[in-house]
Formats: C-alpha cells, sequence, structure tokens
C-alpha cells in the first residue's frame, strides 16, 4: 500500500534527519526512491543521482546520507559523481558515537567498531586500484600499501579487542564485587526518557538531553526504595538497524543487561512508532537472551501524547497509534503483560508514586528469594 510505505519512509527520514542533527549537521533536502533491487554500482537509479547531483551542486553541499547500509564499492561511486562526502546509516552512528565517547572504555569500543567498519572499505580501494592499473596480476606499488594498511588496521584491532578484554575482565569483578544486591536495568530505545528517570529515581545528575546517545557509557547508582536497597543501570538506548559493530563491540554494556535481575523497558509512548521501537528493543534482547527476565513496561511521555479522535463520518481504513485513548493503551497493554505496565512523566513527575511502588514490589519479590531470612 503505498499511503503506508510514503508514510514509513518520511518516518524513517524523520528518524535520520535527528541522527544527523544530533551529530552536528542540518539537513537541506530528503531524496527518497522506490527501487525493488538497488542498484549495485550505485544503490540508487542514475536518475536519482543526477536529480541529487543537482542539488548538490546548486547548493553547495558537503555530505550527503543514505539511509541504508552502502557497499564500499557503492560508497566510492556515489563520491566520485557527487563529489561530496557520502556517509551512510551506520557511519553516522559511528560518528556520533566517537563524539560522545566519554570514558576510555566507551572510546576504545567506538574506535573499534570504526575500524571493523573501516577494514573491507580498505578492500573495496584495493579492486579500485586494481582496475585502474590494468586488472588482476598487476602487483603494483599501490596494492602492496593497501596491505601494509590492511595489516595495520587488523593489528589495531587486534590489539583493541586485547584491551577491551582485559577491561571486560575488571568490569565483571567489579559487577561480582557488588553482592547480592537486586539488580535493576533501564532499557529501551533511544531518546525515550531512560536517563531523565534514572534522576528523578536516584536523585542523581545523568547527562539527559534531546538528542539521540546522550548515554554511551553505563551508569549504576544504589537506590533506596522504602528501605529496600538495589542497583539501577542506565546503558546505552537501542536503536532500529543498529550497526553490527556496534552491538559486538558494546557486549559488556549490554552484559549490564544479560545480568539484570528485573528490566525496566521505557518507552516513549507519544512517538508515532513506538510499537516499533518496542520491537527493536525486544529483538536485541532476544540476541543476547535476556527476553524472558521480568520486565516492568514504563511507557514515559504521557504529558506529551496527543490523542486524535476520529470523526464519526471519517473513513478511517487503519487506526494510527495516536487513535487510541491512554485509557485504551492501558487496557490493551494489561491484557498482554498483566500488571506489571505503568504510564508516567519522567518530565512532570508524573505518577511517580505509583512507579516507585511497582519498582518496590518487583524488586522486593527478588530480594526475598535472595535473602529468605532477613524477611
Ligand atoms: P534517553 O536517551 O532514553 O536517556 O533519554 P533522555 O533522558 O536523555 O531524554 C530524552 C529527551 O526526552 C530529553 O529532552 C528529555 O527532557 C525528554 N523527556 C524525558 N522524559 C520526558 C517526559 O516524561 N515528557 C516529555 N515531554 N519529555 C521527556
Amino acid at each position: 500500500n503505498q499511503e503506508q510505505d510514503e508514510e514509513k519512509s518520511k518516518e524513517y527520514l524523520d528518524e535520520l534527519e535527528f541522527l544527523a542533527y544530533t551529530a552536528g549537521g542540518e539537513v537541506g533536502a530528503r531524496f527518497t526512491q522506490k527501487i525493488d533491487i538497488p542498484n549495485p554500482k550505485t544503490f540508487i537509479g542514475s536518475g536519482k543521482i543526477e536529480d541529487i547531483k543537482h542539488y548538490v551542486d546548486e547548493n553547495d553541499i558537503g555530505t550527503v546520507i543514505f539511509d541504508d547500509e552502502l557497499t564500499p564499492a557503492q560508497q566510492k561511486n556515489i563520491e566520485k559523481i557527487l563529489k561530496a562526502k557520502i556517509l551512510d546509516r551506520t557511519s553516522l552512528i559511528l560518528d556520533i558515537f566517537a563524539q560522545r565517547a566519554q570514558t576510555s572504555y566507551a572510546r576504545t569500543q567506538v574506535e573499534l567498531a570504526q575500524y571493523q567498519y573501516l577494514l573491507p572499505r580498505l578492500a573495496g580501494l584495493w579492486t579500485h586500484l586494481e582496475r585502474q592499473r590494468g586488472g588482476i596480476g598487476m602487483r603494483g606499488p599501490g596494492e602492496t600499501e593497501i596491505e601494509t594498511d590492511r595489516r595495520i588496521v587488523r593489528d589495531r584491532i587486534a590489539l583493541l579487542k586485547k584491551k577491551l578484554e582485559k577491561i571486560d575482565k575488571q568490569m565483571e569483578t567489579q559487577r561480582g564485587n557488588r553482592g547480592a544486591l537486586v539488580r535493576v536495568a533501564l532499557i529501551g530505545y533511544t531518546n525515550v526518557g531512560k536517563s531523565t528517570l534514572m534522576n528523578v529515581i536516584s536523585k542523581s545528575d545523568v547527562f539527559a538531553e534531546n538528542k539521540l546517545f546522550a548515554t554511551l557509557d553505563t551508569t549504576v547508582r544504589k537506590v533506596v526504595i522504602g528501605n529496600l536497597p538495589f542497583l539501577l543501570s542506565d546503558t546505552v538506548g537501542f536503536i532500529r538497524k543498529l550497526p553490527t559493530q556496534l552491538v559486538e563491540s558494546f557486549k559488556s554494556t549490554l552484559d549490564e543487561v544479560r545480568e539484570a535481575d528485573l528490566l525496566l523497558h521505557v518507552v516513549d509512548i507519544s512517538h508515532p512508532n513506538f510499537e516499533e521501537h518496542i520491537t527493536s528493543v525486544n529483538q536485541v534482547l532476544d540476541e543476547i537472551k535476556s527476553a524472558d527476565k521480568p520486565t516492568i513496561m514504563v511507557f514515559n511521555k504521557i504529558d506529551n501524547y496527543e490523542h486524535q479522535t476520529i470523526d464519526e463520518d471519517d473513513l478511517v481504513t487503519e487506526k494510527t497509534t495516536k487513535h487510541f485513548t491512554l485509557e485504551e493503551w492501558k487496557n490493551t497493554w494489561m491484557n498482554r503483560m498483566g500488571d506489571t505496565i505503568l504510564f508516567i512523566s519522567a518530565l512532570n513527575k508524573e505518577n511517580l508514586e505509583e512507579f516507585r511502588k511497582k519498582v518496590y514490589e518487583e524488586v522486593r519479590k527478588i530480594h526475598i528469594t535472595r535473602f529468605p531470612y532477613n524477611n
């Protein structure tokens, strides 16, 4: 259905634009093309490339971003035609992560992901040179150079992996030293309000802002609700099509989730795609074998939720998420999850008492199994 496709692609590009903004860029124009099979050389068709080239030249555009992952060859070919820097979704996200990495651990993880992204692209450079030099069998200095480059990159990757392994071990010990306290992890799509919620309940000062991936490093705080202490961690936000290099290098950050006793899955219910976000997060949970953990669904930003009423005589083919009232959403999720759901506003501090109570109850259930004689 064409209308739905257009709606989807608009939402995807909204997100990409938000990513570009987070990286410090400003978006001048958007181009879309419906293609069944991407062009192996330039991803999009030649007519579309011409349109873009026209716009790029006219407006002196420095960077063109693609929402999908490009092959190294496609990236090079497009760069040659447009004479602009070509980024794909992965390299854009890597760029943001590089800007935002605060600790040496996060920096090492990002560096590793960047080199992993670079390695096949060096190979692309090689085939490109090979063609210029007259094909297979031509062993020129260029090839040796690139082989050297590749070896340097591979060595660097091996080194970074070792460094991470070492820190991973230290972190594992640290986590082990935290004793038998119940561990709760805040998880959710990026920008849903995890850090804000962390601040509100732990009265701490975690960095929160309206950009993607404000949090790269895990923050762990000891929280006490009604004399019951537990550990609360805030982890890197998930996002649709998170580059695989990143999922792998952020493994240890995800360990925090893997080792948690209870998950608080935070959702931005005011976002038109919130159900898709839930699916993306659940996919990552599946991948790290954490889908079966006790989970409280925390629907945040209820202050920002706009309910769209439908007129009786409107012809509606399909209800959008906004056509439900918050009450209807509550009932829907109650049916799916039982009573482990909450509707709150971390910003306006709405329903936070209910939030504390629910978290307390769930933590207490786990706590009792762990310290049966103290209760
Ligand atoms: P995180 O990426 O999930 O950690 O999200 P943040 O805590 O950094 O919040 C992202 C943005 O959403 C910030 O601009 C927050 O001020 C905003 N935000 C968080 N909670 C709420 C809420 O309950 N209502 C509204 N309207 N905005 C919120």
